[in-house]
């Protein structure tokens, strides 16, 4: 008899734990900002942007085919569909090299290493663009936040998000991939000028 009841008993205790593990979670973790985050941890940054960019409005226009010969396998994932490269794992995150920043889509320049700062994301930072008008923002609500993605406006390549909790005087932080960058030595960017600035 007293083993039957602590039979029963277990099979109880079993059931309820079998019923809690089940339990689907309610409320999804927070996605925390990429300053927040350890290395390796989801953030903000690291989050794919969920904004479809109108292509049509872009000025270059390339076909798929065209697209996919141009950029790596990375590029392409990250600079035509939104995507989302790995912190640390990156081209340029670590970089202090004296030169300008062009978009992997089209060539135009976009960040000059003199307003990039080490932001500890693992993902290249800088507090400005060289010229606003060349980035497109777009209000991004995926993972239930809301962040501003950056894209190129000349070829629509998705770049990353800005947020607010840059460094003085802006007070930008644009967190970009590596993958949708080409960077140029601040002598050959001073050629390029030089020679009109031809796309390549
Ligand atoms: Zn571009």
């Amino acid at each position: 008899m007293k083993t039957r009841s602590l039979l029963f008993l277990l099979v109880l205790l079993a059931g309820v734990f079998v019923s809690a593990a089940m339990k689907p979670n309610s409320t999804p973790p927070a996605a925390k900002d990429a300053l927040e985050c350890a290395p390796g941890e989801i953030s903000a940054c690291g989050l794919p942007s969920n904004v479809v960019i109108d292509l049509s409005k872009a000025k270059v226009q390339r076909t798929e085919a065209q697209w996919r010969a141009r950029l790596t396998a990375m590029q392409y994932r990250v600079a035509r569909e939104q995507g989302t490269e790995p912190p640390f794992r990156n081209e340029y995150w670590d970089s202090k090299a004296d030169g300008v920043y062009f978009c992997v889509g089209c060539d135009t320049p976009l960040f000059d290493s003199r307003h990039k700062f080490d932001s500890g994301t693992g993902w290249p930072s800088f507090w400005q663009p060289l010229e606003k008008a060349f980035l497109g923002e777009e209000r991004d609500v995926g993972f239930g936040m809301i962040r501003i993605e950056s894209h190129c406006v000349k070829c629509g390549s998705h770049l990353g998000h800005v947020f607010e909790d840059g460094p003085r005087p802006t007070g930008l932080r644009y967190c970009i991939n590596s993958a949708s960058l080409k960077f140029k030595l601040r002598a050959d960017y001073d050629k390029w000028v030089a020679q009109g600035g031809a796309a390549n």
